[in-house]
């Protein structure tokens, strides 16, 4: 096989931005030309970016039911024809595949594990994909994890984000893209320099994402390897964040930033 060959990449993501700061996306699987759509909330302009790349769709990922993410399905399946709609929440519109921890399935050639993440939701499921060779692997977070945050607990507790953050996400191999649902960098990172002023990680990627968002380019994908630079939310261990919150039981601190970010202006 030429080396050509074997670095081939398989797995391609298209970000299509929706509503006021939502992020829909295609995974596109290069083998077969299939897709997979995320959160497609926008489905008119889906159809169009799927028509654009001249891929099939194959499938609809829904991270959890909130309507900014789930409220596209049904009329996407009655434009597209039906597809299998995943899901973690049967509050999902049009869900056909309810999925939970450890459940795999294929997009043409890739490999997609489903992550439980109950916190924003109690239902929430991140998506773990990889090509056929386990390289440059994705996970689509929802609203659990954003670049440099994460989501409201709506339905679920601190000790829950912990698991989802800390030891689900921050153990999944470092060079792992995020592409999470909205577009909220730039706020999170200036909470993030309130809880660590001296992280030199949190300056420059406050620089950065702000010089993206002036030219209207996302900041989206990260990578989970700097997400534990400078997400204070998954930095929940570090002396320093723990000593921002006067606490040091990981979920405690977690309850804490949460409420503070929530207050946070
Ligand atoms: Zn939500």
């Amino acid at each position: 096989m030429s080396e050509l060959l074997a670095n081939r990449q398989d797995m391609r993501v298209r970000l299509i931005p929706a509503l006021e700061d939502n992020y829909m996306y295609l995974i596109i699987d290069e083998q077969t030309q299939e897709c997979a759509a995320v959160d497609p909330v926008d489905p008119e302009k889906i159809l169009r970016a799927i028509k654009e790349e001249g891929v099939v769709l194959k499938s609809v990922l829904t991270t959890h039911h909130h309507w900014d993410h789930a409220g596209g399905n049904e009329k996407l399946i009655g434009l597209a024809g039906k597809v299998p709609v995943y899901g973690g929440d049967d509050r999902i519109g049009a869900l056909t595949k309810k999925v939970s921890e450890g459940d795999r399935f294929k997009i043409g050639s890739l490999d997609v594990e489903c992550l439980f993440t109950p916190c924003h939701t109690s239902g929430h499921i991140c998506y773990l994909v990889k090509d056929s060779s386990g390289t440059q692997p994705a996970v689509f977070t929802g609203d659990t994890l954003f670049v440099a945050g994460c989501g409201k607990f709506f339905e679920g507790t601190g000790k829950q984000m912990y698991m989802a953050l800390v030891h689900k996400l921050a153990a999944l191999n470092k060079d792992t893209k995020v592409y999470c649902g909205h577009e909220y960098t730039v706020n999170n990172l200036k909470f993030a320099a309130y809880v660590e002023p001296k992280n030199e990680a949190v300056k420059s990627k406050l620089a950065w994402a702000q010089n993206q968002r002036s030219k209207h380019e996302p900041t989206v994908p990260s990578t989970i390897g700097e997400e534990l630079e400078y997400n204070p939310f998954m930095r929940i261990g570090e002396q320093d964040v723990q000593k921002h919150t006067g606490k040091s039981n990981p979920e405690e601190v977690m309850d804490y930033l949460r409420e503070e970010k929530n207050n946070f202006r």
